[in-house]
């Protein structure tokens, strides 16, 4: 189920709507709100929430994430007693492949998750981030960065 989470414009609430679902005023201070989740299996090339054309992907750590990593932790132990660096290795791998990527806007932070990887996003990169936070940077910074 695709799902973009943003923020109200007005009262900065996390706001969740899904694939599908219709536009609602936002619920905490019922500032009106346009926005709707892309519909499912769409690729993402623009913010859902403000439109924005520049998006990274990251890995989805959620609170979910971070619960199954301990459970999956805990299965590991009696294994990778003595052999903590390749049970590391191996937890690590399977995280990877587990845990999806989310797509995220760099001007609003709005998460858009449960739709498939778009290839022609990159994954975070501080200068660009920089650069919608404090405005434009130097120039060849984010070539630099690379
Ligand atoms: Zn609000
Ligand atoms: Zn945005």
């Amino acid at each position: 189920m695709g799902s973009v989470h943003f923020l109200c414009a007005k009262c900065e609430a996390r706001l969740a709507r899904e694939a599908g679902g219709p536009a609602r005023p936002c619920e905490f201070c019922g500032e009106p709100s346009e926005v709707v989740a892309p519909p499912e299996n769409s690729v993402i090339d623009h913010c859902a929430a403000c439109g924005h054309i520049e998006l990274y992907f990251q890995k989805d750590f959620n609170r979910t994430t971070g619960i199954a990593l301990v459970v999956l932790g805990s299965i590991f132990v009696p294994w990778t007693y003595g052999l903590s660096l390749l049970g590391v290795t191996i937890l690590d791998y399977i995280v990877w492949k587990i845990v999806k990527n989310v797509i995220v806007c760099y001007r609003c932070q709005a998460v858009h998750r449960g739709y498939p990887e778009n290839p022609a996003l990159k994954p975070f990169d501080l200068a660009t981030h920089d650069r919608h936070v404090y405005g434009a940077a130097p120039p060849g910074a984010e070539e630099a960065h690379r």
